[in-house]
């Protein structure tokens, strides 16, 4: 790059999953043709997939200290983003301050609210001691719940499994879920591995439900339906982040295009939870700073052809024995065809990514892996040594 060219100024705002991957996109992409500044309001990136294992072994949820981001060049303030004042290329903070940028990412994460009242809401880390509770108080059954707007509903299949193998003279174990197949984004064969999962821990599976609220001993379903249980374990809903300045639809949730763009907003980016993505999971959302990373990119002058944001589901269902590794391509349009292309499969008893994580991310993933350095890209092959 010519010394006269100053670099563009990005500012990322967040400190969960989307953000730190578009850091890590950016700073591999771009280099010095870009200066990295990050909004998060913590010190730490928490892997909260790994919460799902604390109520059983007490285990606390893996984390990684920012610093090595500091350590690349990226200036860290502490904060919280309030408004987008997209005219002067500023942001406001929740504590008054004002910050610029050239390009802004936003990627602050939806809010999670009660999906099933009456219910234990599972939210990650923070609710293992009450999960817990309910797991104990159910003496005879206990119901794990997916409502309709739930973000992410692996971590409760996830539950059900790891409350059979702990428990096996337990309660009766239900799942009840709005999906008509176990975890039915994966597609057919993967969700017929997850029910012959459920099927041998004993979990009965009660789809195209809608649970409406848990009152004395009864989760009460759709129309009047009534389930008895001990205890029921319910997953959020979500809702959008809402930030002043910016487009929303009617649940808070920022509309993005392919490449992540903010619709109608020429130099701000969103990736994660925040956006208006129906399926908020971790690796779409790291598919989507790669997305805004890579636009950003070609935009601050580097090389490469900025690719739209594609979808692809990674999964890992923890089960108490060996885990279940699921993929599909979203948009993939013949699936069928995938094993001639060399494509890899898409339920396996043993790793299908490199390196292993729960949360699949380009650059993330190796973050996570190494304690907060950089290491080799998410691969669907091993590393040849
Ligand atoms: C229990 C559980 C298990 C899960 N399991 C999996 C899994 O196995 N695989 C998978 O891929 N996904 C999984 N997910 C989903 C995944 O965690 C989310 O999809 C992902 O974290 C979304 O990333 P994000 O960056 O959009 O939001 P988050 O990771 O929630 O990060 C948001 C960040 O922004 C910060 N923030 C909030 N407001 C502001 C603001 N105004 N300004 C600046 N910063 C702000 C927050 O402090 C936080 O650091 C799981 C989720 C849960 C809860």
């Amino acid at each position: 790059m010519p010394a006269s060219v100053p670099p563009l100024r990005v500012l990322v705002a967040g400190g969960g999953v989307a953000a730190i991957e578009t850091v890590l996109a950016l700073h591999a992409l771009a280099g010095d043709r870009v200066a990295i500044e990050l909004l998060a309001p913590g010190d730490e990136y928490v892997e909260r997939p790994f919460s799902v294992r604390s109520p059983f072994s007490g285990e606390a949820e893996p984390r990684v200290t920012l610093e090595g981001l500091v350590a690349l060049g990226v200036v860290h303030h502490h904060g919280a983003l309030a408004a987008v004042e997209a005219e002067r290329r500023e942001v406001r903070t929740t504590n008054g301050g004002r910050l610029g940028y050239d390009r802004l990412v936003v990627a602050p994460g939806a809010h999670a609210i009660d999906g099933v009242p009456g219910s234990v809401t599972f939210r990650g880390p923070i609710s293992s001691g009450l999960v817990e509770g309910a797991i104990r108080r159910a003496e005879h059954s206990l119901v794990f719940v997916a409502p309709a707007e739930a973000g992410w509903i692996l971590p409760l299949y996830e539950l059900a499994l790891m409350t059979a193998h702990e428990f096996p003279d337990g309660p009766d174990i239900r799942i009840v879920t709005h999906e008509p197949r176990p975890l039915d984004v994966f597609g057919p064969i993967a969700s017929d591995a997850v029910a012959r999962l459920l099927e041998r821990a004993g979990i009965e599976f009660i789809g195209r439900a809608r649970a409406v609220e848990y009152v004395g001993n009864a989760l009460v379903i759709g129309e009047g339906d009534v389930i008895v249980a001990d205890a029921v374990v319910s997953l959020p809903r979500l809702t959008g982040p809402r930030i002043e300045g910016m487009p929303a639809d009617a649940n808070g949730f920022i509309p993005i295009n392919a490449n992540a763009r903010v619709v109608g907003m020429s130099h701000v980016f969103a990736a994660g939870d925040a956006t208006t993505e129906p399926i908020k999971q971790g690796g779409l959302a790291t598919q989507q700073a790669d997305a805004a990373a890579e636009m950003i990119a070609a935009e601050a002058g580097a090389v490469l052809i900025p690719r739209p944001y594609r979808r692809i589901l990674r999964g890992v269902v923890l089960t108490g024995e060996r885990p279940l590794y699921l993929r599909r391509d979203l948009d993939e349009a013949q699936e069928i065809i995938r094993p001639l292309r060399g494509v890899p499969p898409g339920v396996s008893r043993t790793q299908l990514w490199w390196p292993e994580g729960k949360i699949a991310g380009r650059y993330l993933t190796s973050f996570v892996a190494s304690g907060g350095h950089l290491g080799a890209p998410l691969s669907d092959r091993p590393a040849v040594p």
